[in-house]
């Protein structure tokens, strides 16, 4: 049977493989930066009481307590197969965090949890929504280039803080000390752990006249009425691979999208086709989308959407991360004359794709919130990556 998938046009395949850090660790690995095997079995194992306490309350499945701890005890018996190197009916070669994140959902699933996270991803989209009139309002008051960039980049950061699958961030969301706006003002200053925005920002403002007014008054008279200031985009296309529901999406990646919208980019929105953690699937992106553009006073969204230059499209994935060689067969037709690649959150950006090689720009944007990933990348618990990078090959 021909396979369902495709790979991104723009991906580098030679060489390519969607996970970033080795999870078994030869003993000659640098030692700065070295988690070994049980470090990184013990992340996943740091997971469970966060996926247990959401099984437990789906109420879809019967008997979804008892079974809550069936997920728990069967995956912590595959997490100890794993350090004991006996994984060989759990999966095919070494461990890796796409292999591991894969085993979790199937867990889940084969119990009847298929979208546990679904009441949590719906009470947050809600409390993000009305925050997303003043957050856009924040933003389109910066005037200077730079200084929104900025921000819409440390929103994209800030709004990656609500991820139910890593330990220290799920608590910080039971703690309810993971609001968007104080997220913002704590986060880390530069240079964060992978900071490449200074050339992201060259690339985006680079050309010398990119600050273009719109005018609604008449010229003539000296009059302009209205002052929003544009960034034009060099890109003409852009993907995103977006991340959780909430204050990620909402607050974080859709405002940092609009800024593209409204500097003549068309951008298509790549979704997950099915639950897995706390991300947004395609579907709930696109139902939310209308409500998005209902809150935007500037229109934009509207405009967008009615244009077709703002699309969701599935990414065709099931997990919280993404192999990049694995994606529907319809996004990669649409993704066809993109020349920016954007992935966004510490599944996607961090831990499968960040040294993923691109035939055009490709732009990585995450929270870091396990503090293993901290050490590999000589960084701290909830740093921040930015990597960008042009065209590395065909
Ligand atoms: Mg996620």
């Amino acid at each position: 049977m021909a396979s369902p998938f495709a790979s991104l046009p723009q991906l580098v395949v030679a060489g390519y493989r969607p996970t970033t850090f080795d999870y078994d660790p030869s003993p000659e690995a640098e030692q700065t930066t070295l988690v070994t095997k049980e470090q990184w079995i013990e992340v996943f194992r740091g997971s469970i009481p966060e996926f247990s306490k959401r099984a437990k309350a789906y109420g879809t499945v019967q008997g979804s307590e008892r079974l809550s701890t069936q997920f728990a005890d069967t995956f912590n018996a595959d997490l100890d197969s794993v350090i004991n190197g006996e994984h060989a009916t759990l999966f095919d070669g070494p461990p890796t965090v796409l292999k591991l994140c894969k085993l979790r959902d199937q867990r889940l699933r084969e119990l009847g949890f298929a979208d546990c996270f679904l009441a949590v991803k719906t009470a947050e989209n809600t409390k993000a929504l009305i925050e997303l009139p003043k957050v856009l309002q924040d933003i389109d008051a910066i005037t200077d280039k730079t200084q929104r960039i900025k921000a819409l980049v440390q929103g994209a950061f800030a709004g990656n803080v609500f991820d139910l699958g890593a330990a220290a961030s799920a608590k910080m969301h039971a703690d309810g000390t993971n609001g968007f706006s104080a997220t913002k003002s704590k986060l880390k200053k530069r240079p964060w752990c992978v900071d490449d925005f200074d050339e992201f920002l060259d690339r985006w403002i680079g050309s010398a006249k990119n600050l273009d007014y719109i005018s609604n008054g008449d010229a003539a008279n000296g009059e302009t009425t209205s002052n929003t200031n544009i960034i034009k985009s060099p890109w003409k296309k852009v993907i995103v691979f977006v991340d959780n529901a909430g204050a990620d999406v909402v607050l974080g990646m859709l405002p940092f999208c609009r800024e593209l919208l409204k500097g003549g980019a068309c951008v298509i929105l790549a979704a997950n086709e099915v639950p897995s953690i706390n991300d947004i699937t395609a579907k709930e992106l696109n139902e939310m989308l209308p409500r998005v553009a209902e809150v935007d006073m500037e229109g934009i969204f509207k405009k967008a959407m009615d244009s077709d230059a703002l699309k969701v499209i599935s990414s065709g994935s099931d997990l919280p991360v993404i192999d990049l060689t694995k994606l529907s067969k319809k996004l990669c037709a649409e993704a066809k004359g993109a020349d920016l690649i954007v992935m966004e959150g510490m599944g996607r950006a961090v831990e499968t794709n960040l040294y993923a090689k691109f035939t055009c720009d490709a732009l990585n944007l995450g929270m870091v919130k396990h503090p293993e990933v901290a050490t590999c990348l000589k960084g701290t618990l909830y740093d921040c990556v930015c990597r960008f990078r042009g065209a590395e090959g065909e």
